[in-house]
């Protein structure tokens, strides 16, 4: 047999199929080990066929890997293909994604445990009456079956030897598979669905269109509904794919999962170690588990026969990929649920503009849940103005509004949360005392602050600004660079509250396996009052007790250089404020704000979706930002400066000429140094465009592949998140 191979080598010289002689036991999908430029280096069998162009004798043979499964089934290596073409990355770039790294780098070792059973009934051996060990061993043995050698020997020393010697016990090797959750505590709760949800679960069951859009507010219990889908398919035998953003895997949510799905559940994410994650591929490759849960990589787990996917909080940063190949998840996830014909079920309190556009024009069905569960209001929302607090004086961290609601919630012995804006954290020139901010005089979105130049940029059309030393509007000059960091919270807060137990969550405390979950689990387990922290507790959590959430800096978010930061704030609020009065409390939430007239901000204090999408809307489309354009950056970044402008050279000329060519397909069009010079020693150059027409979109990433070199990194961005 001949194998069509891909080596796995990220290299766009050795992108390409590659011929080998293989044995009639390789099977296509399976891993091999090749032959190549004098190395073996793993590969990828794609196709199988009789013969090849090449004669016999130039053909070399490649190896089994000694997988008892081909790595890749029917439908993973179809969506390879397809995401290869789409991207154009390297073949074996693309392959990557649907293996657990530790597989490729054959690092896992596999756990393997020796059992014991019996060789013979118990009534035939012939034991020494003083050899108590090995009396209870068998009698062991013989009522519970075939048992850990380890076990054996810590109840029973020297036991399992004595027998084994005697051929009384047979021992066996056999696979262990690591559980990562052997802490995670489960409680089974049955629940029956309210009418909202059924009504939810069966417009998704019986609604043609692919796509799904549940728009439910924070508490509506739409997890109940993602819950009953993935259990409806797991009667009919199907599998499922569930997605939520990393941060939200928290506890609740697993031993939630872990209640309901027990062992059908494989469970990714970053915390396990690269044994466990290997293990939970492979339960689903061997479709022991039928349910893959995980962030955004989890979209391309080893299942056959999808009946439903799911992706929560569907508005979430977290599922557009950073690496090449820069695929969206939602993409990805719309192929796999048109090849398997199911369902693909978007969630969200506060949908991406583009997703609600589309679900607005009929393209996806759109199924609301107006009401939380436990039939409260939301919580709600009191504005703080934070330059009437700078005027009176007050430089703390706290308006006197969100003081006296902390001390009333400690005193009620209820718990609190305060989160902290990190993102755009000290990039936005912000005047405290009249809240204006510094904005492109050409694209409305604010200036990001270079401390390296001095210089204010904006990274939409690459303008410089002078560096402002009073406010244009109010003269004042109590200008901010710079916001305020959890510590500096937590600091503050335990100088006002002694005695109140103050737990931090952000990346500095989060590290280790479980780092995350114990922080949380001692919260939820009210062993703290206040808990400090960043985006990563946004979403997701569920505690009861919480009555007040105060958010410190709410525009923070609201002024980073970015289209989306309208809706990333209005998204962020309603997030924060719904871990507010979840259970009998009403809850409440304290806004500090220096822009209290702010539309986004006066639209999620009253959680007023509608009215938000509605303006942002009419905003993008007056701007031309998406989704009415598509944004396209082209990057091109690598260590010898150099070689970087030759490959920018190189994109230019093709991409100038596709734009000459298609002048009423481009808004926008221009190379530039990336507003940020150099990250990590590599240089970065950019091509920025704004598209109206995207069918110029597989020839802009045809140039890029083209234009790829060892020392020029050239990537693609669509609607990047990030343009700094
Ligand atoms: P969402 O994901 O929409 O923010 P959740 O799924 O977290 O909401 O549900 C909110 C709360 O309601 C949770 O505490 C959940 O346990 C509870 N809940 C959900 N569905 C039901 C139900 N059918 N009966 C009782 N409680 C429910
Ligand atoms: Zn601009």
């Amino acid at each position: 047999m001949i194998a069509e191979v891909i080596v796995d080598i990220a290299a766009s010289e050795t992108d390409r199929i590659y011929d080998y002689i293989c044995d009639d036991n390789i099977v296509v999908g399976s891993r091999v080990r090749a032959p190549f430029g004098g190395k073996i280096v793993p590969g990828f069998v794609m196709r199988l066929k009789e013969t090849s162009d090449f004669p016999p004798e130039r053909l070399k043979k490649v190896l089994p890997c000694g997988d008892e499964l081909p790595a890749l089934n029917a439908e993973c290596l179809a969506l390879a293909e397809k995401l290869t073409a789409r991207y154009r990355v390297p073949k074996a770039l693309t392959l990557r994604l649907f293996l657990p790294a530790e597989m490729r780098t054959g690092k896992v070792r596999e756990l393997y445990r020796n059992y014991a059973e019996l060789a013979l009934p118990i009534e035939e051996m012939k034991l020494a009456k003083t050899a108590k060990n090995q009396w209870g061993a068998a009698v062991y043995l013989a009522e519970n079956g075939k048992t850990d050698c380890a076990h054996l020997n810590s109840a029973y020393p020297g036991s399992v030897a004595a027998l084994e010697k005697k051929g009384y016990v047979k021992i066996t090797k056999e696979q262990r598979l690591r559980d990562p959750y052997k802490t995670v505590t489960t409680e089974k709760v049955e629940r029956t669905l309210t009418p909202d949800q059924q009504r939810a679960v069966d417009t998704i069951c019986t609604d043609p269109r692919t796509v799904q859009l549940l728009h439910g507010v924070t508490g509506s219990g739409k997890t109940e509904v993602y819950l009953t889908l993935i259990a409806k398919c797991l009667e009919e035998g199907k599998s499922s794919i569930f997605l939520v953003p990393e941060i939200s895997l928290t506890p609740q949510m697993l031993s939630q999962l872990r209640a309901r799905f027990g062992k059908n559940a494989a469970i990714l994410h970053s915390g396990l170690s690269a044994g466990e994650r290997f293990d939970e591929w492979w339960r689903l490759r061997t479709g022991e588990a039928k349910i893959a849960i995980g962030a955004r990589s989890a979209i391309f787990a080893p299942l056959e026969n999808v009946g439903v996917i799911i992706v929560d909080e569907e508005h979430d940063s977290s599922y557009a990929s950073e690496s090449a190949p820069r695929y969206n998840t939602f993409d990805v996830a719309l192929l796999r649920a048109k090849k398997n014909g199911c369902k693909l079920v978007l969630g969200s309190a506060t949908p991406s503009v583009e997703t609600y556009k589309r679900a607005q024009e009929g393209e996806f069905s759109l199924i609301r849940m107006d009401k939380r569960i436990n039939k409260r209001p939301l919580p709600e929302i009191i504005i703080a103005d934070m330059r009437r607090e700078v005027r009176r004086g007050n430089n703390s961290s706290f308006s006197g509004a969100l003081k006296e609601e902390i001390e009333k919630c400690l005193s009620e012995d209820k718990q609190a949360i305060l989160f902290l804006n990190r993102r755009g954290y000290s990039q936005t020139v912000i005047c405290k005392e009249c809240g204006y901010v510094a904005k492109c005089e050409a694209c409305d979105v604010s200036l990001t602050y270079h401390r390296d130049e001095g210089c204010l940029k904006c990274h939409y059309c690459g303008t410089k600004y002078n560096m402002l030393s009073a406010c244009p509007d109010c003269q004042g000059k109590k200008l901010s660079y710079a916001g305020t960091g959890t510590q500096r919270i937590a600091a503050e807060l335990e100088k006002m509250y002694p005695t109140a137990r103050i737990l931090r969550m952000d990346n500095d405390t989060t590290s280790g396996k479980e780092g995350h979950y114990k922080i949380l689990k001692t919260f939820a387990e009210k062993k703290a009052d206040i808990l400090v922290g960043t985006q990563m507790i946004a979403k997701g959590h569920d505690f009861p007790a919480v009555t007040l959430v105060g958010i410190l800096d709410a525009d923070m978010s609201l002024h980073f250089s970015d289209y989306r930061s309208g809706e990333r704030t209005f998204q962020l609020i309603t997030q924060v404020a719904g871990r507010s009065g979840r259970a009998e409390e009403q809850g409440k939430v304290v806004l500090q704000t220096f822009d209290p007239e702010n539309e986004v901000l006066r639209f999620a204090t009253r959680y007023d979706y509608e009215g938000f999408y509605q303006n942002e809307v009419s905003l993008r489309a007056a701007m031309a930002f998406p989704p009415f354009s598509k944004i396209v950056r082209v990057m091109v970044t690598g260590e010898d400066d150099k070689k970087c402008i030759e490959a920018l050279r190189e994109v230019y000329v093709e991409l100038e000429r596709l734009y000459t060519e298609n002048p009423d397909k481009f808004l926008f069009f221009n190379k530039m140094r990336a507003p940020i010079k150099r990250i990590q020693n590599k240089f970065r150059y950019q091509v920025l465009m704004r598209l109206c027409d995207t069918s110029v979109l597989p020839e802009i990433y045809a140039i890029c592949a083209e234009a790829r070199n060892r020392d020029a990194l050239v990537s693609v961005e669509e609607n990047p998140s990030n343009l700094s």
